[in-house]
């Protein structure tokens, strides 16, 4: 069955290169606002309570080291995971890649006879593309993630891993509300909209019997799942359907239940700030009378064995999607998150995304950074992303010089003059002074230049350029001793 349509600002495949997606963005100044604001206020509380934690540098590292422990013996905690999930009465299901998971979950829903499902947010589902695909085939799927909920009536997309409406103000939200629920007279008071969502969910909750989770972790040791929330949504879907399914990636597995104290404290800290998330759900398998009786859990590759065999990238699964290093990153706040073309924006994004599809696509995201190490500093399992980007743009280099795609590209062509100028002094000096003359030209009485004809406007679309100097330091300097 062919993958379904997905919206285009979220499929890497039909998504425009970054450059020219963030453009729009940068023009939109509200949403440029709310995405500032709603960062700011998440980093802050953020930093306030990693610094009250004496012991931050020693979690960190202890989380890094579980993560990556797991990764080297992946296989091993899956077996593990698979054999205890299976005792406690649930099924493990293996999918390859997105087509396998989405048919697999199809299946099950047709087996149950299900034409309806509630869903506790999951990003690895918006990954696969799952609630067009179900669409597509009588099912629908209902948000039940208040975030996810402004999304899925408003007809958009999550722009952040935590904070998937991020973008939306509650102005906007008030009206997608009003007009969706048919409530004309719904204030934009925070308690008004939280209780016509409540209102909008109980009726689901009470009467649709299969439900589709993700997962924050997946523990070998028991074979159970946790999830962490802050609503409440995901408590109602994991106690009141009679089938629930998870989905999750492979890399999920974490080894043994007590790692979840190391795990569950970082987590809370660096995605929303608090000490502790207000919900923190476990489950394994089924219990006679108590919760869903059919318990599923497809286990999703798509891509992830494949970035472990690379050293260098294979750090990008260790990632527990805390969204830090979105908040932090200076071009994540410029842009927002539906310039990456991807579920997973940021930092992480412009490292999983490429890898996850074969660096066919969205080769331009390794290049939306300035490196400046802010998300590597921020990041609570250590994940060294600049490192990770600068190995992907060597790839993308490399295979753009493989396929002779860059040999008219004007930049490339740049590149290489430039090489040969600076490999002499004599030509280098040269270049100086033509520079000094040509840019003359442009340069405004400010000493700016503010807009460069040809490839140079590239630069100066979104930034102004300081005009040369009448004189460079060897100048100067020579002119100086000559006194
Ligand atoms: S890369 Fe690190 S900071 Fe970013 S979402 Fe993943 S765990 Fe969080």
């Amino acid at each position: 069955m062919s993958a379904p349509a997905q919206h285009p600002i979220l499929d890497p495949a039909a998504a425009p290169p970054f450059p020219a997606a963030a453009l729009p963005v940068l023009r939109n100044a509200q949403l440029r606002k709310n995405v500032a604001h709603a960062t700011d206020v998440i980093q802050g509380k953020r930093n306030r309570l990693v610094a009250e934690k004496t012991d931050w540098t020693e979690l960190r590292e202890s989380a890094s080291a579980i993560r990556a422990h797991t990764l080297e013996h992946l296989g091993e905690y899956l077996a593990e995971f698979e054999e205890r999930c299976t005792l406690a009465g649930g099924v493990v299901h293996w999918a390859a890649d997105a087509g396998e998971a989405r048919e697999i979950i199809l299946r099950i829903l047709q087996e149950e006879k299900a034409d309806e499902v509630i869903k506790i947010k999951t990003m690895t589902s918006a990954e696969i593309q799952l609630n067009p695909f179900l669409r597509q085939n009588g099912v629908r799927a209902y948000e039940t993630d208040l975030a996810e909920i402004i999304l899925q009536l408003g007809e958009d997309e999550p722009s952040h891993v935590v904070v998937p409406a991020l973008h939306v103000n509650r102005a906007q939200v008030r009206e997608i509300f009003a007009r969706t629920m048919n409530l004309p007279e719904l204030s934009d008071d925070p308690q008004a909209l939280t209780a016509a969502a409540r209102t909008y969910l109980r009726k689901m909750f009470l009467t649709v019997p299969t439900a589709i989770s993700g997962a924050n972790y997946l523990i070998a040791e028991t074979g159970g799942v946790a999830i962490v929330e802050s609503e409440g949504n995901g408590r109602m879907c994991l106690t009141l359907p009679r089938t629930m399914i998870t989905l999750a990636g492979i890399e999920k597995v974490i080894p043994r239940f007590r790692d979840l104290e190391v795990m569950l404290q970082v987590l809370a800290r660096s995605a929303t700030g608090e000490r502790m998330n207000p919900y923190t759900s476990l489950w394994t398998g089924v219990t006679p009378g108590d919760g869903p009786q059919h318990f599923h859990v497809v286990l999703l590759d798509n891509g992830r064995s494949a970035m472990l065999r690379r050293e260098m990238e294979r750090q990008t699964l260790k990632c527990i999607r805390c969204g830090a290093c979105m908040n932090t990153c200076p071009v994540y706040r410029q842009t927002g998150g539906h310039a990456y073309g991807s579920v997973y924006p940021g930092p992480i994004g412009a490292i999983l995304t490429p890898q996850l599809q074969k660096l066919e696509h969205a080769q331009t995201l390794p290049y939306a950074s300035s490196l400046c190490g802010a998300c590597y500093d921020v990041c609570p399992v250590k994940i060294n992303i600049p490192e990770v980007l600068i190995d992907l743009r060597a790839q993308v280099t490399e295979k753009e010089r493989a396929e002779d795609r860059r040999f008219f590209d004007p930049i490339y062509v740049g590149m290489r003059v430039a090489n040969w100028v600076f490999a002499s002094a004599g030509r280098f000096r040269l270049a100086q002074r033509a520079a000094r003359l040509g840019l003359r030209l442009f340069t405004r009485k400010d000493g700016w230049i503010h807009a460069l004809p040809g490839v140079g406007g590239r630069w100066t679309m979104t930034r102004d350029l300081r005009g040369l100097p009448q004189q460079t330091f060897r100048e100067w300097w020579a002119k100086e001793r000559g006194r």
